[in-house]
């Protein structure tokens, strides 16, 4: 089979959608989306927390203090400073725009709230209670269909290929039956997203994450940056791997960050806090290695629950145990009675002080004491793989030496450099909404300006 397209777009989870959609907001006619799955979605689907922006509307409403700058530091500083700063200082200026962007093409984020690694309020967040990615991952399928991109499903890119100039000209594929065929083109955005499936991956770039789990979906197994590489394209902080802290080891479900934000606290079989709840994932993960079985329990109350629509989640996968006072909470876990109920009461103290002197943990939004208690038990898994391929602001794929494959534009987890370190939770929707816009713009002025 023998194709022709503008712009291929390899992926159609949220960054892949998203350059889709601007794309041909732009004025692109001719594009197609490959997606390797039976569905759309990728990781992206399973984001749980919001997006993360500065001087929004809905910040401003409250009364919330926020800036670019701010974002800025907040981003470097929990990427520990080996984030592109060029890279976060777009994404934290296009961040108001991607929250407007996001409720144009029908999608809605209205609510804002409090995040690990962030310094005032600035996750934003559906107004009813429902997961982030599902929301924008039907808001971007029902654009497509309205703009009537086709969506090959179940259709896997192998590699890219060039001209002999090394220009971008086609994307070879396969289909599900295995058969192979050929999309010509001028333009290629790689939306693949990470590796964070992809055990052998894992392991080659950090050995010490043998044997861990993976929130990841099972097409996460890093195609992308192989294609790249195989197109000599520089890899930025590759071995940069995100554990999440609190993932049910049976299950590999995630507990989202939203429990902890609203109020749960953490502690260890000896029924003690050990570690600032809030404190970003790679500290809390790295606090829970170090606990008795290398596990601990998320403990909350009513009040959590009733503030959150996605524990009803984990309640009906039966791994949520649940006890009218904190010593039988205890008891359920093996956990020492005395010492979980001195825990609870000290939080309360400290909540109604509003100051953790053991911790430092800032936001303590409720005191822990509205009956029934709750427990999750908690592991790290691996969870955002931050590196991925080199590209500059405008989303162009560079070689090792800093120059350009030319056509070939790249967003979302595939590309590394925009969380350096560690990712602050929100930041990957941002990431994927204010780099697959700058993609779709950037292929479609490169087709524009080559056709
Ligand atoms: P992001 O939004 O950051 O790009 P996601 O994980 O949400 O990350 O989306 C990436 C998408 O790319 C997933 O849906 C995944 O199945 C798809 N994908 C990965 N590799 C390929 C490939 N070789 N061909 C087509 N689609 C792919």
């Amino acid at each position: 089979k023998e194709k022709q397209a503008d712009i291929v777009i390899i992926g159609a989870g949220g960054a892949g959608m998203t350059a889709a959609v601007e794309a041909v907001q732009k004025g692109a006619t001719n594009l197609v989306v490959l997606e390797k799955m039976p569905i759309t979605g990728g990781n992206t689907v399973r984001a749980t927390g919001g997006l993360n922006a500065a001087e929004t509307p809905y910040q401003e409403a409250e009364g919330i203090e926020d800036s670019v700058e701010l974002f800025v530091e907040d981003t470097m500083k929990g990427g520990k400073d080996l984030n592109d700063p060029k890279l976060v200082q777009v994404m934290a200026e296009q961040s108001a725009d991607a929250v407007t962007w996001v409720n144009e093409i029908g999608g809605d984020l209205s609510v804002v709230g409090q995040f690990g690694g962030a310094s005032v309020k600035r996750i934003h967040r559906p107004s009813d209670t429902s997961a982030v990615g599902p929301m924008l991952v039907n808001a971007l399928n029902a654009k497509l269909k309205e703009l009537d991109v086709p969506v090959f499903l179940e259709t896997e890119a192998v590699h890219i290929l060039l001209s002999e100039e090394g220009a971008v000209q086609g994307v070879q594929a396969v289909t599900k039956g295995g058969e192979p065929y050929t999309i010509s083109c001028k333009a290629v955005i790689l939306a693949t997203g990470g590796f964070g499936a992809n055990s052998e991956m894992v392991v080659k770039y950090k050995k010490d994450l043998d044997g861990f789990c993976t929130t990841n979906h099972s097409g996460a197994t890093g195609d992308g940056i192989v294609m790249a590489e195989e197109l000599k394209a520089g890899l930025v902080d590759i071995d940069q791997i995100q554990t999440h802290p609190t993932v049910n080891p049976d299950t590999t479900t995630m507990y989202t960050e939203g429990v902890r934000g609203n109020g749960a606290i953490l502690v260890n079989r000896s029924g003690k806090r050990f570690v600032n709840e809030l404190e970003t994932r790679d500290v809390v993960s790295e606090a829970i290695l170090n606990q008795e079985g290398k596990t601990c329990f998320m403990v909350f109350d009513q009040s959590v629950r009733d503030s959150l629509s996605a524990i009803e989640k984990y309640i009906g996968q039966g791994i949520i145990t649940q006890a009218d006072t904190p010593e039988e909470l205890a008891e359920a876990l093996g956990v020492d009675k005395d010492q979980l109920k001195a825990t609870l009461e000290q939080y309360a103290k400290y909540q109604a002080e509003g100051k953790d002197t053991e911790f430092g943990r800032e936001s303590m939004e409720v005191p822990l004491s509205m009956p029934p208690y709750y427990a999750g038990l908690c592991a790290p898994a691996v969870h955002h793989t931050m590196g991925g391929v080199k590209i500059d602001t405008t989303t162009q794929v560079l070689k090792e030496d800093g120059s350009a494959i030319p056509g070939l534009f790249a967003a979302g987890e595939v590309v590394g450099g925009v969380h350096g370190a560690n990712r602050l939770g929100g930041n990957a929707v941002t990431d994927i909404v204010v780099f697959g816009r700058l993609a779709g713009s950037a292929a479609y002025d490169y087709v524009a300006a080559n056709g």
